[in-house]
């Protein structure tokens, strides 16, 4: 029987299920040096490198349970390397530092938080159009080789291998940054802000009111609050994943476009964009299309059934690239939103980002890339 729903909860123990629940409906601290304000990957990041970096006491919370957006059912890849070839330097690099930082974390935490080490093979028809100058860590291979390494590929293709890249379940990493936290009600929605001057001096929230020294938004798109003027273009872009049964048909490392291996001989398939699709619902047409492709890719996979299949929405800016900034107009509130395809990727080097950016109280260098002004037409 397939499952509607992300593989991710089914792999974690009841401990970190409970974390994703934690302190429904109860604000600990009303008076916080910090408040952030969403529980997906990027504000407990946030709230993870607040607290880290000492800035005093932090309350997190979440409308639903944590990882209710878009973290829950993200893919999970921290594969920055790729994106060289369609993304700016400074966008690519943001990734790398995070990538290096979600193996610090996995290092830290108590058990670790689940970080796999893998490598990621692009197929292509030929090399020509990959980028003039390749780090060290890509090679091309050609097909005999891709065969060799991809036993039971149907396609006769060459592609670019690159190597010490990663993956995670977003929900395991999610709990281990979590549970390291002194402060977090789920069940919580933010409903309004109150702003005196250039300072947010009060949040509005459905279990009371919370006064913090500085707020941090990580709402996934822009928060919509009454109270807070914000203007920033964003929308957001369906995908669609699946998980196989246990197969006998291994891959060696994450193989684009065919499929992620996951623990017991799993593959992880999917990352549809389906542009203008609005419905929460899972579409089995997409579904289908999704097997359909991976079993023409991997013909041994006939008979293996899916177990897992689920959608989730990327919050995305028009130029595809995420806001890290401090809110236009207010001196204590900051917000990061929009991060599209590699939310996932960039969480930690996004929540040292803000967090030196409230301990220094000055933009760290290139912030204007990830500026929230830049949409508007004056800018
Ligand atoms: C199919 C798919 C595959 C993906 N694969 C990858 C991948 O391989 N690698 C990668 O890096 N990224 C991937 N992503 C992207 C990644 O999932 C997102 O970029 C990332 O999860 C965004 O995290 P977030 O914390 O900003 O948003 P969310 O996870 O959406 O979290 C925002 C949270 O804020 C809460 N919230 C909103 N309003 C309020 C309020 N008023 N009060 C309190 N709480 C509020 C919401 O309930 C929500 O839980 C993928 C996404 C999809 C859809």
């Amino acid at each position: 029987m397939t499952v509607t729903g992300a593989i991710w909860r089914a792999q974690l123990t009841s401990e970190q299920l409970a974390v994703l629940g934690r302190d429904a409906g109860t604000i600990a601290n009303a008076r916080p040096d910090v408040l952030v304000v969403g529980g997906g990957i990027l504000g407990v990041a946030i709230a993870s490198a607040v607290h880290d970096a000492g800035l005093g006491s932090v309350q997190l919370i979440e409308a639903g349970r944590l990882g209710a957006g878009a973290t829950g059912g993200a893919t999970g890849l921290l594969i920055p390397e790729p994106h060289q070839w369609s993304d700016p330097e400074t966008f690519v690099d943001l990734e790398r530092a995070s990538l290096e930082r979600w193996r610090y974390l996995e290092q830290l935490a108590p058990g670790g938080l689940g970080l796999v080490e893998l490598d990621w093979i692009g197929l292509a028809p030929e090399p020509a159009g990959l980028a003039a100058h390749q780090p060290k860590n890509i090679e091309w291979l050609d097909a005999t080789k891709i065969a060799a390494i991809v036993p039971g590929l149907a396609w006769h293709l060459g592609g670019t291998l690159i190597r010490h890249q990663a993956r995670i379940n977003p929900l395991r990493a999610l709990a281990g940054l979590a549970e390291g936290l002194p402060a977090v009600a789920t069940g919580v929605a933010a409903t309004a802000v109150v702003v005196r001057g250039d300072r947010v001096e009060r949040v509005d929230t459905s279990a009371g009111d919370i006064s913090p020294g500085a707020v941090v938004f990580a709402t996934g798109q822009p928060p919509v609050l009454d109270g807070l003027d914000l203007d920033i273009p964003s929308d957001r872009v369906k995908g669609h994943l699946l998980v196989t049964e246990p197969t006998p048909v291994r891959l060696p490392c994450t193989v684009a476009p065919v499929a992620t291996p996951l623990e017991d001989g799993r593959l992880l398939a999917g990352g549809t964009f389906d542009y203008g699709d609005e419905s929460p619902a899972v579409r089995e047409e997409v579904i289908d299309m999704i097997i359909a492709s991976l079993r023409a890719a991997l013909p041994g996979l006939s008979g293996v059934g899916v177990s897992h299949q689920w959608c989730c929405f990327r919050p995305r800016h028009p130029d595809r690239r995420p806001v890290i900034d401090r809110v236009p107009g207010l001196a204590n509130a900051w917000l990061t939103s929009g991060h599209f395809r590699t939310g996932i990727l960039n969480a930690p080097a996004t929540g040292m980002a803000i967090a030196r950016w409230i301990s220094a109280d000055k933009p760290p260098p290139k912030a204007i890339a990830w500026s929230a002004t830049r949409f508007s037409r004056a800018h």
